[in-house]
């Protein structure tokens, strides 16, 4: 038995699936959704987390007393400093310390919504680490690290099942911090024997369309990467990079996301051998080797 839950809560504008499956008779629950918990008909024996990202863990700000199985590092980056200080290193390297200062306020004011999740994990719940976890110990849930599109992810197994998070997003554009990591995950993914999978968003795939899903979403980032590598003129600023890669008209928001995504792009071409990242100041500039 599987049901699926969509969640939406602004600032989101796109619903988010959370999965609960009973096995047995031992419930499951994968990812906790973008709006707090009710749990009076279903309350899980277990919560598996894939990653720590907002609309995927705020829902057990309605949750008690729980078994929260969750990746190490997800629990490091919900510590409620770290997303202000990721954020700002990456507005130094692309826009300079100026910028940061003018971004601040807008800044802490998004991270705060992530005060609430790392209370409800760490003081209203039981957060376990995947290795510590009951149902992985005992082989009823198995589990493969998938970074890429953040740097915790996890995909698990259960049942036949594969619960693939934001690895995959039919009917979304995936965002990717590290594209290199992120098509090694999708083959790791694949490599692992299971019928049905169950993203993050959108609806279920099976082989044959997630297959399809993998050559089409790894083939648009490579498209953005070469586009990236083009771009590179000799001693360019990341944020004139970004002003000749993403001509649309960005808010705030997206202009962040936009960052996070070209300097994860960079930061692969630098491993390529392709370009030299300058990090010495802020905002960092990138070389032709
Ligand atoms: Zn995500």
């Amino acid at each position: 038995m599987i049901d699926i839950y969509k969640t939406m809560k602004p600032p989101i504008t796109y619903p988010v699936n959370h999965y609960v499956v009973k096995v047995g008779n031992t419930v499951y629950q994968i990812d906790a959704g973008a709006e707090p918990l009710k749990h009076d008909s279903h309350r899980p024996d277990y919560v598996l987390i894939t990653h720590w990202h907002w609309d995927h863990t705020f829902g057990l700000t309605g949750a008690k007393d729980l078994d929260v199985c969750i990746p190490k590092k997800s629990l490091e980056l919900l510590d409620p400093d770290k997303p202000l200080e990721r954020v700002r290193n990456i507005i130094l390297a692309v826009e300079g310390g100026e910028a940061w200062e003018a971004m601040k306020p807008i800044v802490e004011a998004y991270i705060g919504r992530y005060k609430p999740i790392s209370v409800a994990i760490k003081e209203q719940n039981n957060p376990i680490p995947l290795e510590d976890c009951p149902p992985i110990i005992k082989g009823e849930v198995s589990y493969i690290e998938c970074p890429g599109h953040s740097e915790d992810h996890v995909c698990y197994f259960i049942d036949g099942k594969a619960f693939t998070g934001d690895n995959m997003a039919p009917g979304w554009n995936i965002t990717l911090i590290d594209p290199l990591s992120y098509i090694s995950s999708l083959y790791k993914l694949m490599s692992v024997n299971w019928s049905i999978a169950y993203p993050g968003h959108g609806e279920p795939l099976d082989r044959a369309s997630a297959t399809k899903y993998i050559v089409e979403t790894i083939s648009s980032k490579i498209k953005r990467m070469c586009k990236a590598a083009a771009s590179i003129e000799n001693g360019i600023r990341i944020r004139d990079l970004m002003n000749k890669i993403y001509n649309e008209n960005l808010s705030e928001v997206m202009r962040y996301v936009a960052a996070r995504s070209l300097i994860g792009y960079l930061k692969n071409l630098e491993t390529l051998g392709v370009v030299r990242i300058r990090r010495e100041s802020y905002p960092w500039i990138v070389e032709k080797v």
